[in-house]
């Protein structure tokens, strides 16, 4: 196959010196500067505790009311309109969570226990925050919709016991999720 050889273009004086480059971008910093004193910038009435429409006041001004349906934060556990837990401790989010975040030690339900046809329930279950990447895939394996990353992202311990997440915790984050639970269904 023919060689094509191409000659390397050279650079002006100016190209050189990156002056073109370097005031084209402080021209574009300065009238986003100009803009934001003037509160012009696109978006500004989400970030009106500012005052500017660049910077948002944390914690004044938060996301919270902005955040995506789809948006995963801090993952918790949940339990039915009854207050049942849903989970039945099957592990399969501890053996699919990445950086291995989640630990779990699964009890048994007494036989006496109105609920006892499923047999098993979370004894501990303790999700590690400083492991956990947020990545969701608890929430993808979980077979009777026991796990969910909820919207909270404000994850705050004065030490690395704290930024475990026990059982209590968890259910106190997850709260309720209605819907059908599989494994409450008589027929199954
Ligand atoms: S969100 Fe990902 S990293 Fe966090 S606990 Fe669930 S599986 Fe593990
Ligand atoms: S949260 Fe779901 S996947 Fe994890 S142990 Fe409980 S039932 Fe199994």
């Amino acid at each position: 196959m023919p060689v094509k050889k191409l000659t390397r273009p050279k650079l002006t004086l100016m190209e050189k010196l990156y002056l073109p480059a370097v005031f084209k971008g402080l021209a574009i910093t300065l009238k986003h500067a100009i803009n934001s004193m003037r509160g012009k910038t696109p978006g500004a009435e989400n970030f009106n505790g500012s005052g500017t429409g660049v910077t948002m006041q944390y914690p004044e001004t938060r996301w919270d009311d902005h955040l995506p349906e789809y948006y995963r934060g801090t993952p918790a556990l949940v339990t039915d309109e009854q207050g049942r837990e849903r989970c039945v401790s099957c592990q399969l989010c501890e053996f699919i969570c990445p950086p291995k975040a989640i630990a779990i030690t699964p009890g048994e339900i007494e036989s006496d226990d109105p609920w006892a046809k499923v047999e098993k329930r979370p004894q501990e279950f303790d999700i590690d925050m400083t492991r956990c990447i947020y990545c969701g895939m608890c929430e993808e394996v979980c077979p009777e919709q026991a796990i969910f990353l909820r919207k909270d992202y404000l994850v705050i311990g004065l030490d690395r016991k704290e930024m475990v997440h026990d059982k209590e915790k968890l259910y106190e984050i997850g709260g309720v999720r209605e819907g059908l639970v599989n494994k409450w269904n008589e027929l199954k």
